[in-house]
């Protein structure tokens, strides 16, 4: 993808600060850290997001995160570590091509969960099955 900055990065068009390649995976910082050490991991092949990139662009990225968050709680000495994936604006994904965000996390580090909601009665088993219906 010729305007993707992603795609740039892994040809070196653009600068980063690399954390890991291989054959088909590549890591760097995140230029606008959560925390010290946020990561980005992607696969070399370009997609936009995780329905769109092969099932073994994704298994061959998840492999590399693991090994890749391990190094990271080392390195940084965290107490945890998010690990999520953003598909679409409204999801917050910004840069359309696949990547898995590594962010190291600390017990006092203060950042905001999630807000959690809850279901009307019965709403629940209606998503469900109705979710479960198209699988
Ligand atoms: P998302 O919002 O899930 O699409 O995440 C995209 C991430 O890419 C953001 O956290 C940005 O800070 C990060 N980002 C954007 N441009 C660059 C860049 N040139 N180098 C490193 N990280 C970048
Ligand atoms: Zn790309």
């Amino acid at each position: 993808m010729q305007d993707c900055i992603f795609c740039k990065i892994i040809k070196g068009e653009i600068p980063c600060a690399k954390v890991y390649e291989d054959e088909n995976v590549f890591a760097f910082l995140d230029i606008a850290p959560v925390s010290k050490g946020h990561t980005l991991v992607i696969p070399k092949e370009h997609g936009e997001n995780l329905l769109d990139i092969s099932d073994k662009a994704l298994a061959d990225t998840a492999k590399a995160a693991k090994k890749i968050a391990k190094a990271i709680v080392k390195a940084t000495k965290a107490d945890g570590f998010n690990f999520s994936q953003n598909n679409g604006t409204a999801a917050g994904q910004g840069v359309m091509h696949f990547h898995f965000h590594i962010i190291p996390r600390f017990k006092e580090d203060r950042l905001k969960p999630w807000p959690h909601g809850k279901y009307e009665q019965g709403e629940d088993k209606d998503i469900a099955e109705k979710i479960s219906s198209l699988l």
